[in-house]
């Protein structure tokens, strides 16, 4: 038998070491892990890489050793089609850096097929994100904003040290939800570490960051209380916090608000949503929702068909919330290592011909981080049944604790420990600041 999971994410690299300890291992199937990078990065470090605190290359985890050692094979591959009838899926050639094609266009067969390939950012139409924005999909995306911030702080440093007028790098992030708040603070940090790289005319001073919602508040999934709590610590660190603010343009240096206002800007980030990507609806087979999420049944088969599952922010599945009102599962890591957990399960119980388990969705809270500055965070389930706010030095080492998690689903536990102990000397050893 052979298990094709294409994506290896925060949900599709848990699932593939699951299944390929269990079944790749003892050669009760054939599992592949596909993915159109060669290392995994968990995502929600994207905003540390952009802000050089912290450095991919070391966080990163090569998909082939990892297989190798973990009972999967790992292929090089971008997805582009799948054909359900054929059982088989497409990928596009692979090119490298000089154009040059070293990988065709292939097909590859399986028995059961597993989508993880994530979101991407939701400019929701608005003209002139994709031409003037940067995103914070990708690792690439990640370093591209750390090398517009270096630029920009170089180019603004030669300036002054020529006796140029005194002006301020701006940037611009829409979106107040996690990501953009988590990024704001990030950038605080930076351009404190950012002056001590040799740049004797910039000051912290000379970076301004604008965070522009257009809701009534921050990090709207948390309770109201923290979303204050996040504004005032924001504005204590000198952000512009814009709520209420709709974007209708992204132009070159800035964006045109809907009341025709304009923010100046010279690095603009859009962080303001994700939708699964738009290649999805767009093959046909699969039913959808509007965010382009693969429709999946509880036991997160595919509506239309068993041998496909999907899990993580590409699959749309609603469930019951307490209030009784139908919800999608919201698209966090959160669900991703929840749902990889089910369809572990639930091909294991495939292989046994045993009836498969559906997936119940256990809302573990949210935690927003402000980097070294503060956290906040609300918990839910286990002790915390009714809810509980946790903030400071608990809600950074527990915002922490997550990506541990994960680590210790890819490496075990005790590596993990080890891996913590080695990054605490890291911290003391290498520089704040991790520039390309
Ligand atoms: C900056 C940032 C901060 C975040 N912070 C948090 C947080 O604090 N808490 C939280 O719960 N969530 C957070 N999230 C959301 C979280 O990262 C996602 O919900 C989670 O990663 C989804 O997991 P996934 O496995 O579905 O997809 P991903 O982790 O995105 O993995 C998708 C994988 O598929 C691969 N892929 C994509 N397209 C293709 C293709 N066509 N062919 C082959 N491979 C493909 C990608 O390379 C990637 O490896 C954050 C996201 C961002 C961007």
């Amino acid at each position: 038998m052979k298990i094709v999971i294409v994506g290896g994410g925060a949900g599709g690299l848990e699932l593939a070491t699951k299944i390929g300890r269990k079944l790749g291992k003892s050669q009760q199937a054939e599992v592949v892990l596909i993915d159109r990078n060669q290392t995994h990065l968990w995502k929600p470090l994207l905003h540390k890489v952009a802000t050089g605190a912290l450095d991919a290359e070391v966080e990163g985890v090569s998909y082939r050793a990892h297989g190798h050692n973990n009972g999967y094979t790992f292929k090089l591959g971008e997805l582009t089609g799948v054909d359900p009838e054929r059982k088989c899926i497409q990928l596009k050639p692979a090119v490298n850096a000089e154009g040059e094609e070293f990988l065709p266009a292939r097909e590859e067969a399986y028995d059961y097929l597993v989508l993880a390939i994530g979101s991407v950012a939701n400019d929701f139409g608005i003209p002139g994100v994709s031409d003037h924005c940067v995103l914070l999909d990708r690792l690439a995306h990640a370093n591209r904003l750390q090398q517009r911030l270096l630029e920009k702080f170089i180019g603004l440093n030669r300036e002054l040290s020529k006796g140029a007028a005194e002006r301020m790098l701006r940037v611009a992030i829409i979106g107040g939800g996690a990501t953009g708040v988590e990024l704001s603070a990030e950038l605080y940090k930076a351009r404190e570490e950012l002056v001590k790289y040799g740049m004797k005319h910039v000051t912290p001073e000379h970076m301004q960051v604008t965070l522009i919602e257009a809701g009534p508040r921050l990090v709207p999934q948390l309770d109201n209380n923290i979303s204050q709590r996040a504004e005032q610590e924001l504005t204590r660190l000198g952000v512009t916090v814009k709520t209420n603010t709709q974007v209708k343009r992204a132009d070159k240096g800035g964006f045109v608000t809907s009341d025709d206002g304009f923010i100046e800007s010279d690095i603009m980030v859009w962080a303001a949503g994700v939708k699964a990507p738009d290649f999805l609806p767009q093959m046909g087979h699969f039913e959808f929702n509007r965010a382009n999420q693969i429709l999946v049944k509880p036991t997160l088969q595919t509506s239309r068909f068993d041998d496909v599952f999907a899990m993580g922010d590409c699959a749309g599945l609603q469930i019951e919330a307490s209030d009784g009102q139908l919800r999608w599962v919201p698209a966090r890591a959160q669900s991703a290592h929840q749902m990889a957990d089910t369809v572990g399960h639930n091909l294991l119980r495939l292989i046994k011909s045993q009836p498969l388990v559906e997936f119940t969705y256990k809302d573990m809270g949210s935690l927003v981080s402000l980097g070294e500055y503060n956290a906040f965070g609300r918990l839910m389930g286990g002790l915390a049944r009714g809810g509980l706010s946790v903030r400071g030095r608990i809600a950074r080492w527990l915002y922490i604790s997550l990506y541990r998690m994960h680590q210790s689903a890819i490496y075990g536990w005790p590596r993990t420990v080890l891996i913590t102990i080695n990054d605490r000397f890291n911290h003391w050893l290498r520089p704040r600041l991790k520039l390309r």
